[in-house]
């Protein structure tokens, strides 16, 4: 019905979104969630099955930049909020094919701003876009990134969220709109598509291939567990003060070759080989052009004024992380 409250969360069918949608549902159970997402080849309906019945839930194929279809929408429902997740989200492919990242990422995000904008006038609803720490650009082996950091985007994927961010402050500081941004680093779980990171090693050790690891793999990244993010964004959606932003993070720094050995050892024992480890399949491979050194964040900000920290130790979810994969890979 047309007034109930409902948000629209924008590429809901991808690894976060659809962390996030069940986790939404039940803990705001006086709210209803519209997923808009194109299902391009990261998202899939297959991540969202155990919300497919829930009366409460709703799925529109479409794309964030589409002007027609999103004033459509805010036309038929009560939009209340919106949180963007929709995006081009690797940033290997933003540095083959930069163009969709330009496309989704920039102008995607003004078209929902744009008919939030016309549609909330004089309404205090919320639009949470979710952000990554990239666009903070690199750090050396000290220091993190706080909300104040200066904006040094150095990958095609960064920058396009950078625009993003911008543009989401200034609709704030120009129409007033109720905004706020959260910013996070790596995040891991189930439902992550294939091509990130630790996807990538679960899936060729358990196929016997050779695990590519870029450069010398000492590339450091913070992770986040995705249900940790998932409070965190509620929170933020809901407490967070108009037109600030804050830095979610999961106080567990790594580099990219460390996560690989943890992984191999920890299938070593669920899935052990006939013979030898799975760290013997690790290959270094040809770095990516312009690979961040390091990211990290400190997210104090989000912990004292909104109670948030992330929980999830390291390798616990890394396990459960594992587990999710063995199943979905099961007949590799
Ligand atoms: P993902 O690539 O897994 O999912 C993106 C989803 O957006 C997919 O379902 C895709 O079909 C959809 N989509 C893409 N273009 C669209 C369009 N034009 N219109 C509608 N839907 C579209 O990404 P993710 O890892 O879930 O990331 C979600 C958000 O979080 C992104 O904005 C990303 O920048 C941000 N983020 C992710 C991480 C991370 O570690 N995964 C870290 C920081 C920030």
């Amino acid at each position: 019905p047309k007034e109930n409250k409902t948000i629209v969360i924008t590429g809901g069918a991808g690894f976060i979104g659809s962390n996030f949608i069940p986790f939404f549902l039940a803990k705001n159970p006086a709210i209803n969630v519209l997923n808009i997402d194109k299902l391009t080849y990261a998202g899939s309906l297959d991540n969202l099955k155990e919300v497919q019945s829930n009366k409460r839930y709703a799925f529109i194929k479409g794309d964030i930049c589409d002007f027609d279809l999103i004033k459509s929408v805010f036309e038929d429902f009560n939009i209340t909020g919106v949180i963007n997740f929709a995006a081009e989200s690797h940033v290997d492919n933003s540095i083959n094919s930069p163009h969709k990242f330009i496309k989704t990422n920039i102008e995607g995000t003004f078209n929902l701003l744009e008919v939030a904008r016309h549609f909330w006038k004089g309404t205090n609803n919320r639009f949470h876009q979710i952000s990554t720490d990239e666009v903070f650009g690199s750090l050396g082996d000290n220091g993190f990134f706080k909300e104040d950091s200066n904006y040094q985007p150095n990958s095609p994927y960064s920058a396009s969220k950078a625009s993003a961010d911008f543009l989401v402050r200034s609709y704030h500081h120009t129409y007033g709109m109720n905004v706020v941004t959260s910013n996070c680093s790596n995040n891991y779980g189930p439902k992550q598509h294939d091509e990130k990171l630790i996807p990538t090693v679960i899936r060729t050790a358990l196929g016997g291939k050779e695990i590519p690891i870029y450069g010398n793999g000492k590339n450091v990244r913070d992770w986040l567990y995705v249900i940790d993010h998932c409070k965190g964004i509620d929170t933020i959606y809901h407490r967070g003060k108009s037109g600030e932003t804050y830095l979610l993070g999961g106080n567990n720094e790594i580099d990219n070759l460390s996560i690989a050995h943890k992984i191999c050892n920890i299938l070593d024992i669920k899935i052990p080989k006939e013979n030898g480890s799975y760290n013997s399949q690790i290959k270094f491979v040809k770095d990516r052009l312009g690979h961040d050194y390091r990211y990290a964040v400190d997210a104090t900000k989000a912990s004292k004024n909104l109670n948030w920290t992330a929980l999830e130790k390291f390798d616990i979810g890394l396990d459960k992380t594992i587990d999710w994969y063995l199943n979905k890979y099961h007949n590799i």
